[in-house]
């Protein structure tokens, strides 16, 4: 009874992003697990979209937050204030990073991540039109939904014309369009892997070639790493694992160890664009919380200690190979262990969604690819586990 007053008061008074919604209470959240009030237990498989890396409670975060909300919370607006929880974690992030992505700028999610780093690329260049990819998902906000796929085509877009102007859209892998990168060109914006498209690996040398002609034109390289950053692809950062270093590189998600903090970085020469002439051109309340940053810190320290990142390659693969050879699955696009399973039809993808709730696995299809389902699991997910879930992944396919 008090459950369905819950349910009815969530529809009623909680702002709702869709006709149907999940509705499964939640509990507790352990490791790869969460539960509901009735103790049933759901794999997750989704992460919270890539956010819970090191694993739902996770000890050492928990005890970063906690330690320091006791310590103090918010005292000023960011940029103010040496606050130490944001100031390690910017020098340990920015010591993984290649040169010169040397200065953080700390923000609250990933659409204002994309936010800074576009006013950023203007600011530096004086230019002010911005290529996005088709199918790229950047966040909700204006300037992040401008540089969302493609005007004509884009359902979500259209719905809230007009948006930014100046914005041109390529297509992710398609070499002939590097061309559209003029000398009027601010800055494109690229997810090294596309995630909402449905997980699609950038072609080899691509992302080389893209950067090859943001230098001939003087446009910024701003990579998305919002979904791949903290280890997701196999690698600390995606772009590393493919070998080219952007301008400004924007994180989110994972980056705040489950509480919310994003960021972009860059130069601490481009930064300087945004800390003068105006000053204050840029500014946040709560961005780089203390207990974010602590809890993304400690999210790092585990990864690190714990050689998380080390075992993602071979836990993906195992992924692949347990469900490759099912006859429903036409394709598996991976990255590390951000994982689509294609099954090559949207209804497929639907029913597999209602099989899931019911065998206790929460899954997820992708924005701009509803016939693929997700498997992007927190990192930390054991052998047995991966083994158990792709059964139970199995057994509802042989339903399918
Ligand atoms: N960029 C990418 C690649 C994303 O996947 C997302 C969220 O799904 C965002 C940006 C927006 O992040 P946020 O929801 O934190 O604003």
């Amino acid at each position: 009874m008090e459950q369905q007053i819950l349910r009815k008061q969530f529809l009623r008074h909680v702002a709702q992003t869709s006709p149907s919604p999940l509705m499964i209470e939640v509990a507790k959240a352990e490791g790869c697990f969460f539960y509901t009030p009735e103790g049933k237990r759901y794999y997750d498989l989704v992460a919270g979209v890539s956010v819970n890396n090191v694993g739902h409670a996770n000890p050492k975060v928990i005890e970063a937050v906690q330690k320091q909300a006791a310590e103090y919370m918010h005292i000023m607006v960011y940029g103010e204030m040496v606050e130490k929880p944001q100031v390690t974690y910017a020098r340990r992030i920015t010591e993984l990073l290649p040169d010169p992505l040397d200065c953080v700028y700390f923000l609250n999610s990933g659409s204002e991540a994309v936010e800074g780093a576009l006013k950023l690329a203007k600011r530096h260049t004086g230019r002010h039109e911005m290529i996005g990819m088709r199918r790229a998902y950047h966040g909700s906000t204006q300037g992040s939904m401008s540089m969302m796929g493609n005007p004509e085509g884009c359902t979500w877009k259209n719905a809230f014309m007009p948006l930014l102007p100046g914005i041109k859209s390529i297509t992710f892998n398609r070499w002939e369009d590097l061309e559209e990168i003029t000398e009027h060109t601010a800055c494109v914006l690229v997810e090294p892997v596309q995630g909402e498209a449905g997980v699609r690996l950038p072609e080899k040398g691509y992302l080389q070639a893209l950067r090859q002609r943001c230098d001939e034109t003087g446009a910024m390289l701003i990579f998305d790493e919002i979904q791949t950053c903290m280890g997701r692809t196999g690698e600390m950062f995606a772009l590393q694992k493919y070998g080219v270093i952007p301008d400004i590189v924007c994180v989110a998600k994972a980056f705040g160890g489950g509480m919310p903090l994003g960021a972009f970085i860059a130069s601490h020469a481009v930064m300087q664009d945004l800390s003068d002439q105006p000053s204050l051109g840029h500014i946040t309340t709560f961005g780089g919380h203390p207990v974010c940053c602590a809890a993304g810190l400690a999210a790092l320290d585990y990864l690190t200690e714990n050689k998380v990142v080390e075992s993602v390659e071979t836990k993906g693969a195992l992924y692949e190979q347990l469900l490759q050879g099912h006859p429903q699955v036409k394709e598996i696009r991976r990255s590390g262990l951000l994982m689509a399973v294609e099954l090559g039809d949207s209804g497929k993808m639907y029913r597999m969604m209602e099989l899931f709730k019911e065998a206790g696995i929460l899954s997820d299809w992708f924005l701009f690819c509803d016939t693929a389902f997700r498997i992007s699991p927190p990192l930390i997910i054991t052998e047995t586990e991966i083994r158990e879930s792709s059964r139970l992944i199995w057994e509802c396919l042989e339903r399918l």
